[in-house]
């Protein structure tokens, strides 16, 4: 019988070696060995499914890898050392010098950078769309464009892209659809459903959920993942076997803790609409949200990420920040720590106000990863810090 998400997070595991471990140990170990020549010669021909060096597989990241498989629905996975090595390799593996993508605008910063400033080295070229205008998207495809590319929910402004329409565009003009779906998590969102080729997932945040770990993983059809994974064990970024074994354990907890991020931050986002000194909040799961309506098609909770802004711009946001005393200045996300962040003097401080603008952040605009402590608290600090 098909177990459920829960079951699998925490069932799944590798094989019981001789000491009957209930937990599963960690394999510290660059390379494994081979019984005989003719082992070592069917292990390196891949007629044999074994490891044979921790930089192409390790069984720890083998069983975080399945675990995100089956939360996924996904054929295959690869892992890596950090959300970006996953981010650059999934790109690099699939496109060829003179290859065009089209993303949306709103895209992690280290991702924008490396579509400004690194692929135009190889002659890999962007057109980018706005949140909020999906219906221009066609418009940008050239003949050359191999991938949709898009986050959703968007960092720091939590839009929301319908990915349903988006997987249609993609197959119409034949380009994979990559959906990053780190800010839901794999519990709130399942991008393939809805018609994604590979979702990637920056492990650091929502699935470590504790602040510990670098990660990142991409999954989705054998055969692009393929592609990635000869990619890949060739220029080495794969995740190291001890943060594995610490994600697969955190993922054994991923759906009670999501539970808990979005009833705080449903919550906080309540409170703060309600607030006197805020001008406007934005949350998936807010009925004011633009795309509300795709968020309840999509998700099954809003996240963890709350988007506001202070009253007042520049000056009262800084004031904001300097007067908050529990939750952290921070730039991480979906930790059990609650998180503050102030994307214009911080993470976005290097684009030009038209072009934070475009990707929805104002000078006054406040981003809270709402943690697990109690609610109470986490109100209880926003509120003075407003007042
Ligand atoms: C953090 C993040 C990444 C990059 O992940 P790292 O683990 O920091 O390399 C990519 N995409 C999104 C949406 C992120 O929030």
């Amino acid at each position: 019988m098909d177990k459920k998400f829960e079951t699998n997070a925490i069932r799944t595991q590798l094989e019981r070696t001789e000491n009957l471990e209930h937990s599963v140990p960690i394999y510290l170990t660059s390379s494994f060995v081979f019984e005989d020549a003719e082992d070592m010669r069917a292990s390196f021909a891949e007629e044999k499914n074994r490891n044979i060096y921790s930089r192409y597989s390790n069984p720890n990241t083998s069983e975080f890898i399945e675990k995100v498989c089956q939360m996924e629905g996904a054929e295959a996975g690869f892992a890596f050392a950090s959300g970006m090595s996953a981010v650059f390799s999934t790109f690099a593996a699939l496109l060829n010098s003179g290859d065009h993508i089209v993303s949306a605008r709103s895209v992690f910063g280290s991702t924008h950078s490396l579509f400004m400033n690194f692929f135009p080295k190889w002659n890999i070229d962007h057109s980018y769309f706005k949140v909020d205008e999906v219906e221009n998207i066609e418009k940008l495809i050239r003949p050359n464009t191999k991938i949709l590319y898009v986050e959703t929910p968007t960092n720091p402004g939590v839009d929301v892209l319908d990915m349903e329409a988006l997987a249609d565009i993609a197959k119409k003009h034949d380009l994979i659809f990559i959906v990053d779906n780190c800010f839901a998590s794999p519990y709130l969102q399942q991008p393939i459903q809805f018609g994604a080729d590979l979702v990637i997932h920056s492990g650091t945040k929502l699935m470590d959920g504790q602040g510990r770990v670098l990660a990142g993983v991409t999954v989705g059809s054998a055969e692009l993942i393929d592609k990635i994974y000869r990619f890949s064990r060739i220029t080495g970024p794969a995740l190291s076997p001890f943060n594995a074994w610490v994600l697969s354990k955190s993922l054994e907890t991923l759906a009670v803790r999501v539970d808990r991020h979005c009833d705080n931050a449903l919550k906080l986002a309540e409170y703060l609409e309600r607030h006197e000194k805020v001008n406007w909040v934005k949350y998936p799961f807010l009925k004011s949200h633009p795309q509300y309506e795709i968020a309840k098609k999509q998700m099954k909770a809003g996240g963890c990420v709350v988007a506001f802004e202070v009253k007042g711009g520049l000056e009262a946001g800084q004031r904001f920040f300097d007067a908050i005393k529990m939750l952290s200045l921070s730039a991480n996300l979906g930790d059990t720590r609650s998180i503050v962040t102030h994307p214009a003097s911080t993470t976005h401080s290097k684009l030009t106000v038209k072009e934070r603008a475009e990707t929805g952040i104002t000078d006054g605009m406040v981003r809270v990863s709402v943690g697990l402590e109690h609610i109470d608290d986490i109100i209880g600090d926003v509120g003075q810090a407003l007042g």
